[in-house]
């Protein structure tokens, strides 16, 4: 798992609700994307939009909160997940967001947030990356910036829409062959809650209000489905609790994961929270024996041999780490997150024939996740271990084009320009950033602002 941006923290205007500010920060995980996404996808598929268009964004924070923007994205706090008893329960909210998506109900207020949001997650990864590429107050300068930017107003959305959401979300769940009982269930539990207590924990029902009728209606509908009946299989319902002790494991402090799963607790789940508390709690022994335990069980789980690649890396131990990563690309070839821990512990071990294989694996993760500034960042690394700065510098340019560091991009990218072969394929890209960036209003909008800065 990584967490871009920790120390970064936005301020959401909830409709006209006093600031909040929460600190958050983007989640990257191999296993958290693909359980959403296989949830996620046949929904989107039923609205009728291209899956492979939505990106999904899950944020480290524990209030309950999910919303979509323009631009198709939709966001998923880790405080919804935690929350989500059932997989039928969160699939419930995806599938609600989904009805959002799909109705363009963000069309007319949404100019604003697509504005401030761009910036604000693109950003995010580049103040954590520049810290460390060492130039902490580049870091703290970008965060800043980022907060600045990122200050977004969400508007509410209406009763009357969100009971007409709640009927498209039940399509799609019906088209699925499932049931809505989930959403029902979730609306129920969190109702009192809705009246009782504040914004800060449950944001969601803030946007997404919640009323008698409301509930009354999509009750109505549930009931008529000839799907209210079926409940998520053991292996959904594992998935869900395995992702919620991963979250658990690494964003709680150790001592609160060893509450939350003692060891009396024999379960899957509560193994793979301590052996991550372990970890988090730099205890790398017992992480490793206790992860090497519940792998012994299962060599096939990617997901495990990911994370005790981890442990091994991250305890400098990055050769060892490398079976550990190769097993995980070979069972999951299509997780560009699982090919870049691969990558980077093969920069780590620094052999020339490891680094060469590094760039080849980075390849493969740009080609797809073109906009991953820490894969740039790493193939930036690599390059400048083999001497070849110009594809260094081209490669930082990248990064930070990624990033939406424009200024930093077009620099690196004029540096590359004049030391790359003219005509070649690097050159060609190396001038089309430039030229991209010229054309570019924000980076005009990004001088200005650091002009005033200084
Ligand atoms: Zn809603």
């Amino acid at each position: 798992m990584r967490l871009f941006g920790v120390l970064f923290a936005i301020t959401l205007l909830v409709f006209s609700h006093p600031q909040k500010s929460w600190a958050q920060g983007v989640i990257r995980d191999a296993e958290i994307e693909a359980v959403i996404r296989d949830w996620s996808d046949p929904i989107f598929k039923a609205a009728g939009l291209r899956a492979e268009d939505i990106n999904i964004h899950i944020i480290n924070d524990g209030s309950m909160n999910a919303f979509v923007t323009r631009g198709q994205n939709m966001f998923l706090h880790t405080g919804i997940i935690l929350n989500a008893e059932t997989p039928n329960e969160l699939i419930g909210v995806i599938a609600h967001e989904t009805g959002h998506m799909a109705g363009g109900h963000l069309a007319r207020s949404d100019d604003a947030i697509s504005k401030a949001m761009r910036p604000m997650i693109l950003t995010m990864g580049l103040g954590i990356l520049a810290a460390i590429a060492g130039a902490p107050d580049a870091g703290a300068a970008i965060m800043s910036s980022a907060q600045k930017n990122g200050t977004v107003t969400f508007f509410a959305y209406t009763r009357v829409l969100e009971a007409s959401t709640d009927q498209a979300a039940e399509n799609f769940l019906e088209a699925t062959g499932q049931s809505g009982k989930g959403l029902l269930d979730f609306f129920q539990r969190f109702r009192y809650n809705e009246v009782f207590s504040g914004a800060t924990k449950y944001p969601y029902f803030l946007s997404h209000p919640l009323s008698s009728q409301r509930i009354n209606a999509l009750q109505a509908r549930v009931e008529a489905s000839p799907y209210k009946d079926v409940v998520d299989s053991p292996e959904d319902q594992h998935k869900l609790d395995m992702i919620k002790a991963k979250i658990i494991g690494f964003l709680k402090p150790p001592e609160t994961t060893f509450n939350l799963y003692p060891e009396s607790d024999t379960s899957e789940p509560a193994r793979y929270a301590r052996a991550i508390a372990h970890h988090q709690a730099a205890s790398t022994k017992i992480a490793l024996k206790e992860m090497g335990a519940l792998l012994e069980e299962e060599p096939d789980n990617p997901y495990f041999n990911e994370f005790y690649g981890q442990i091994l890396f991250e305890s400098a131990q990055a050769q060892k780490a490398l079976p550990y990563h190769q097993r995980a690309v070979e069972l999951r070839p299509d997780s560009a997150l699982l090919r870049l821990n691969l990558a980077q512990a093969l920069i780590s071990t620094d052999t020339p024939e490891n680094i060469t294989t590094a760039v080849e694996e980075l390849k493969k993760v740009l080609a797809r996740e073109p906009d991953n500034g820490f894969a740039w960042y790493e193939l930036s690394v690599a390059y400048e271990r083999q001497g070849k700065i110009s594809l260094a510098k081209l490669a930082t340019a990248e990064q930070a084009y990624a990033m939406g560091d424009y200024m930093r991009a077009r620099s690196f990218a004029q540096r590359a320009l004049m030391e790359l072969p003219q005509g070649t394929p690097d050159w060609r890209r190396a001038n089309d950033i430039t030229l991209v960036i010229a054309a570019d209003p924000r980076i005009r909008k990004q001088a200005a602002q650091r002009r005033k800065r200084r």
